[in-house]
């Protein structure tokens, strides 16, 4: 008997090692936080044409705005879909930002309408609620047919179809709360810093936000086809005032990530479930590590609660389960493996200590 614990012990030390071997390989360490900015249309696609601006350009110059500011802060790494008037595909645009494994993604753009509509709006993926929202994924989204092979590219994908844009929402739902977070930041800004028009949080179908594994928003300056909004966008004076909110909304957002790791620690009590153990020993699943700072919510985590976390040598770890009870936590392990997370092995605690699991198992068997 005394043989065959001993003998589990070993295995779980070699499982122990060689799961944060790979744990490490597959995620490098990273300490900048990515942000990658995306200035709408470009090139042969001038995006909308309202009072003779071009949507294109005051994208762009107000991404590079954006981009200069956040710059200036050394744990900031920002990525550019475009610096220059060049085309890009839509799915290329959410690439560069999944390659980059980004922590957001802020995708800056120009509405048009045929009134002399006016205001700031900030869209996350999802349903359109209302036409109006439709209308404006649906001018954003119809760039797709200027770029070759796009039915390959977006599988049939059909930018005037209600239905064609209800399938394609699910995979942003996981980062939704975050996207709406980071856009009730920006129209914050734009309001009360700005005075401009608040026209809300909204959420619609663009084909953009859809490409990307990330907190993604899109954002809509305003109206080029307003006569007074239309000028204020394309003068440096409006873009670089509108940069500047978008900046201070990011690195707010960004703030609130961090006080959120602290305060899970702060929380952080551990909870017995027996009162076998007198040396305060837990046990958790590790499930992931990323360098990302992920709200430890089920929808983020295929739909496992108990999630907690926890920082360590510049990476976060996520772990399921907590308790004192080492049978119990080998069925959260099966579980958390059943779910997917394949890799995902036990880590013990004591008195809130990451300590050898060996360690633990020793004091907990006494
Ligand atoms: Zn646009």
């Amino acid at each position: 008997m005394k043989t065959n614990k001993l003998l589990i012990f070993v295995s779980f030390i070699i499982v122990l090692t060689l799961s944060s071997f790979i744990t490490s390989d597959v995620q490098t360490a990273r300490n900048k936080f990515v942000v990658v900015l995306d200035a709408g249309h470009g090139g042969k696609d001038p995006g909308n044409l309202g009072n003779g601006y071009k949507e294109k350009d005051i994208a762009l110059k107000t991404v590079l705005a954006v981009g200069k500011e956040l710059e200036k802060n050394p744990d900031i790494k920002v990525v550019y879909t475009r610096k220059t008037d060049v085309f890009i595909d839509l799915f290329v645009r959410g690439k560069i930002a999944n390659k980059e494994k980004a922590d957001l993604f802020v995708s800056i753009h120009c509405d048009s309408h045929t009134s002399q509509a006016y205001g700031a709006g900030t869209f996350v993926l999802g349903t359109h609620r209302n036409k109006t929202n439709f209308e404006v994924a649906k001018k954003e989204n119809s760039v797709i047919f200027m770029e070759e092979d796009y039915e390959k590219n977006y599988a049939g994908f059909d930018p005037n179809s209600p239905e064609s844009v209800m399938s394609i929402l699910l995979s942003q739902e996981e980062y939704l709360d975050q996207s709406i977070q980071l856009a009730g930041l920006i129209q914050k800004k734009f309001t009360s810093k700005l005075n401009r028009k608040d026209r809300k949080v909204k959420q619609a179908g663009f084909i953009v936000l859809h490409q990307t594994v990330m907190p993604s928003v899109l954002v809509e300056l305003g109206f080029l086809t307003n006569k007074s909004e239309g000028a204020y966008l394309n003068s440096s004076k409006g873009q670089i005032q509108m940069a500047n909110a978008i900046k201070e909304a990011i690195l707010q957002y960004k703030q609130s990530l961090e006080t959120n790791v602290s305060d899970y620690q702060i929380g952080n009590s551990t909870i017995e479930t027996t009162s076998s153990n007198s040396a305060n020993i837990t046990f958790k699943v590790q499930i992931a590590a990323s360098s990302k700072a992920l709200e430890t919510k089920p929808y983020n985590f295929k739909g496992l609660s108990t999630i907690s976390r926890d920082k360590e040598g510049g990476l976060y770890k996520y772990f399921y389960g907590n308790t004192s009870d080492y049978e119990s936590i080998k069925g959260l392990e099966r579980e958390a493996k059943n779910k997917g997370y394949k890799s995902s092995f036990i880590v013990a605690f004591k008195d809130g200590k990451k300590i050898a699991l060996t360690e633990a198992l020793k004091s907990v068997t006494n």
